[in-house]
Parts: structure tokens; C-alpha cells; sequence
């Protein structure tokens, strides 16, 4: 049996709780069938429907069946419009950003990571022969979206902290905790320079890590990297941790958080 949205939709709650983050259910056999969103995200279905649906979507995804390729177009393209009423202006100082104009038009300067990148209602502007993910893109206009004020209050938490967060802690893992601490496994002084080389600043005291770096992708946005070192003879495994600031869901979803972190170990683990 193939699964395109309306197969899959049959097989889900039909509550339409938000759990997974959209709107209803539909919309989320929509994004899982075309989109590439886990059906783990919906915490409402039985471990043996799980096991048998993920199964045979990931095969069809294999293939290319019922794959929208341009999601991320698209999502782009709805949150463009989405900011399109937003006044940068107003919003820039609780987001940390620099107002500025652009060919006579309303622009946000974001620092993010090691570059700064220029926003304006058309589009977001690089150097010209500077390359930008299309979901760096997503990630910042989501940044605009959520138009977040909130002071940060310098609390750092888990991800496991946040309302709703069991499925994203799974991606959070595999997609950033796992890699860092696989790939500095017994290489502490490699982190550390990869750290510093992309601009973390380390954390000395208050935290129980064999190191602590702080960073910040985004103003407002300040992730704290902990890690744990191996240690073999005592049969202990390196250990990595990304902890956010308490106000994050503030400025991003929880998607995003999850993004912004896994973008912080593909660019430690390829420095
Ligand atoms: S979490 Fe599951 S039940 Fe709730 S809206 Fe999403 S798909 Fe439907």
C-alpha cells in the first residue's frame, strides 16, 4: 500500500491537538507525505502503526514518491509573506538586529554564525559569490516571524525543558548531541579550537562539563555547548549537550531550535 496524504490521514488521531507543531492532521500527513517531516512528531500514534507506516513512507521517499522537492520554496515563500506586514523597523531592537534601508527599501542587518546577512521584504541578500542554504533562509525569516522581545534570562535549559519537545529531542540527538560527541570523542583540544575558531566563547564556571562554549548564531539565540570526554578505563562514553537560553521559544519554534543546533555541529565537525 502507498501512503499519500489522505492514506496516511485515515491512520492518525483526527484531533487536531497541534502536537506535531501544524495546524491539524491533514496538514500533517501533507508535510510528512510530501515534506520530509518525521511521523514520529505526532506523539498519538501506536509504536506498531509507527513501526509499519514510517517503514513503507520511507521507501516511497526512496523513490521519490509523493516528494515535494521545493519545500523549502515554498515555506520560504510563506513566510516571506507572512513578515510582509511586519515593521522592521519596530521590531529590530528586541530581535537584536540592525535597521537599515536597501535600495530605498526597509532592511534587517542579522548576524548569523560567522556572517552577516542582509533582509529586506524581497529577499535575503549574500555576497555574490557567497552560496546560502535555502533553509538558513527559512530559519532566519522564521526569526523575523516570531518577532521575539523578550530579555534573555541568562537560564540555560534542555530542550527537554520545552512544552511538546518529546519528538524534536530525538532529532536533537541524532542530529547534534550524537555527531559531536562521536566525532570529538577523545579530541577535546580539537573541539576547543573548533570552537573558538567559530567564535564560542568559553563558559568557565557553573557548569559540570569537561568544557562549556557559548555561542550565538543569532542575537538572541545563544546556544551553550557542554561536553564530556570518554574515558576509557572507566568505560565512559564522550558526552555532548546543547542547552538554550530559557526565553527561546520566544524567538524560534521548536523546529528551529533543533535546526539552529544541528547547524552548529555540521559547522564544528567540518572546520
Ligand atoms: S499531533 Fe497527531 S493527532 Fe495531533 S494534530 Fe498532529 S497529527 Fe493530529
Amino acid at each position: 500500500m502507498r501512503f499519500g496524504p489522505i492514506e496516511l490521514y485515515k491512520k492518525l488521531a483526527k484531533t487536531n491537538c497541534g502536537d506535531c507543531g501544524q495546524p491539524s492532521c491533514l496538514a500533517f500527513a501533507t508535510q510528512v507525505v510530501g515534506f520530509g517531516q518525521e511521523l514520529r512528531d505526532c506523539p498519538h500514534l501506536n509504536e506498531a502503526t509507527l513501526d509499519e507506516v514510517a517503514r513503507t513512507i520511507a521507501e516511497q521517499r526512496d523513490k521519490g514518491i509523493f516528494v515535494k522537492k521545493d519545500n523549502h520554496k515554498i515555506t520560504r515563500e510563506h513566510l516571506r509573506e507572512k513578515i510582509g506586514n511586519h515593521d522592521f523597523e519596530a521590531i529590530a531592537p528586541g530581535l537584536g538586529l540592525k535597521y537599515t534601508t536597501r535600495n530605498g527599501m526597509d532592511a534587517l542587518e542579522i548576524p548569523y554564525f560567522d556572517r552577516t546577512v542582509t533582509m529586506s521584504r524581497t529577499g535575503i541578500v549574500v555576497g555574490e559569490t557567497e552560496k546560502f542554504d535555502p533553509w538558513d533562509e527559512v530559519l532566519l525569516y522564521n526569526y523575523i516571524f516570531f518577532s521575539g522581545s523578550k530579555p534573555l534570562s541568562g537560564e540555560w535549559v534542555g530542550l527537554e525543558s520545552f512544552p511538546n519537545s518529546l519528538p524534536k529531542r530525538v532529532a536533537l540527538e541524532e542530529g547534534c548531541h550524537k555527531r559531536i560527541h562521536q566525532y570529538f570523542a577523545g579530541a577535546r583540544p580539537e573541539l576547543e579550537i573548533a570552537c573558538q575558531r567559530l567564535g564560542g566563547i568559553p563558559v568557565l564556571n557553573g557548569h559540570n562539563g569537561d568544557l562549556a562554549f557559548k555561542f550565538t548564531p543569532l542575537p538572541r539565540m545563544p546556544l551553550l555547548l557542554l561536553f564530556w570526554d570518554e574515558d576509557r578505563e572507566e568505560g565512559f562514553e564522550a558526552q555532548a549537550k546543547i542547552l538554550f537560553d530559557a526565553t527561546a521559544l520566544d524567538y524560534l519554534d521548536l523546529e528551529g531550535l533543533t535546526f539552529v543546533a544541528e547547524k552548529l555541529a555540521d559547522k564544528l565537525t567540518s572546520i
